[in-house]
């Protein structure tokens, strides 16, 4: 018997932890970049799962890699090797230009797993050397030290006593860094370009100054790119965007194209503080998830893909700016890489960030709203100049109504 939408949402009102507002349609699909819910409807998708779907939906080589692999082993824990995990690791070390990588299940364990060896490292130079700066209206996870490093007290609250040795920063602010950092700093902790925060890039110089701050006082940089990278800037690593390494880079998300995963790559010098038994997982970097991420991990980094993220994300975001243009008053600011993209919209709009976002819903387009107020897009990384037009169609239909 086929299961209404209703009976689906009653279901999950009675049995599911209620800890997210979701949109009302079951999905039952996915094409490309299209989404199909069970009714029928046919969405295209500019959240791609929250940048996740960096292929698309039911991307071939990726369904068959996963068919392939799970028919042989899906898991078998770390006490053994596997040829998926060694050659994504081999790939990353590459594509990164570090040293070593350690794979786990999702950003907040790769941001975890970051904070634990850098504790580590600075710690065989100074006991007291443990203090985490992070950025305010950063966003790294959801466990007690990742909701600590993110700079946004709404995530912290009720959870306390937190984690201690965090202080803060606002983003793209060097003075207030280096006011802050010193010889106790264990690490400096930032997303390469901020998301969830309402998609904000580094200021030119920015990151490299953070850098030149970072080793003045032996602190290490970690850059979290678990939405930022895995081609979504247009480089594979956003921060080959402003040529400038870190100690640490995080990544989850799209790294496996919708299989959970995530990782963290460090050079040589940082891995040395681990030993053997200092970190661990039981799921992480299984052979499922590498073998995804190996299809990944041949596909993005190509100049070809990478070129079309360029050129089809400048496109958009000239599309995104004529809407600015068109509708001055409600829409305040663009900005954002590649096919990470925010319009920031103005407190003129008739309609709230959420109502927008249910409006294009009703159009056919699933879009974001972050901090209640900016539009973001992460589509997949294959859209063309036409899913763009689409998008911006269904934009254009919505602000006319959100007009006063
Ligand atoms: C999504 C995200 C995380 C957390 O990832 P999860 O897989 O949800 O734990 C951390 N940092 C950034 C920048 C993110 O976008």
């Amino acid at each position: 018997m086929k299961e209404t939408a209703q009976q689906i949402f009653d279901k999950d009102a009675k049995d599911y932890l209620p800890v997210f507002n979701r949109y009302k349609i079951v999905v039952d699909h996915g094409e490309g970049v299209y989404t199909y819910d069970t009714e029928g409807n046919k969405y295209i998708d500019f959240l791609a799962g929250i940048a996740v779907n960096v292929l698309g939906h039911n991307y071939k080589p990726l369904v068959e890699a996963i068919a392939d692999q799970a028919s042989k082993v899906i898991h078998i824990s770390n006490l053994y090797y596997t040829k998926p995990q060694a050659n994504a690791a081999a790939k990353l070390v590459k594509l990164s230009g570090l040293d070593r990588a350690f794979f786990c299940n999702s950003g907040a364990e790769a941001n975890e797993g970051a904070m634990k060896i850098a504790r580590k490292f600075a710690h065989n130079i100074d006991k007291d050397k443990s203090q985490i700066i992070t950025a305010l209206d950063s966003f790294h996870g959801r466990t007690l030290a990742t909701l600590t490093a993110t700079g946004q007290p709404h995530y912290q609250e009720g959870y306390e006593p937190l984690p201690g040795g965090f202080d803060y920063v606002p983003f793209n602010d060097i003075n207030a860094l280096e006011k802050m950092i010193s010889d106790k700093t264990c690490a400096v902790m930032l997303e390469t370009i901020q998301g969830e925060g309402g998609v904000y890039p580094p200021k030119v110089d920015y990151l490299k100054k953070v850098r030149e701050l970072c080793d003045k006082h032996k602190a290490l940089l970690i850059l979290d790119e678990i939405q930022a990278g895995i081609g979504r800037s247009g480089k594979f690593f956003a921060y080959e965007n402003y040529v400038i390494k870190p100690d640490i880079v995080t990544l989850a998300k799209g790294l496996a194209g919708g299989v959970p995963i995530g990782a963290f790559i460090v050079t040589e010098e940082v891995a040395r503080s681990f030993k053997p038994g200092d970190h661990g997982t039981t799921f992480g970097g299984n052979p499922l998830a590498c073998a995804a991420a190996n299809i990944v991990l041949d596909t993005i980094p190509n100049e070809k893909f990478l070129n079309n993220v360029v050129e089809v994300g400048k496109y958009f975001k000239d599309q995104l700016i004529a809407l600015k243009n068109k509708y001055p008053k409600l829409i305040a600011d663009v900005r954002g890489e590649g096919l990470l993209l925010g319009a920031e919209l103005s407190s003129q709009n008739k309609l709230s960030g959420v109502e927008i976002v249910n409006e294009c819903m009703k159009r056919g387009a699933i879009i974001n709203c972050t901090v209640g107020k900016v539009l973001r897009f992460i589509p997949p990384l294959i859209i063309t100049k036409n899913h763009v037009d689409e998008v911006i169609k269904i934009l254009d239909e919505v602000l006319k109504i959100s007009e006063k």
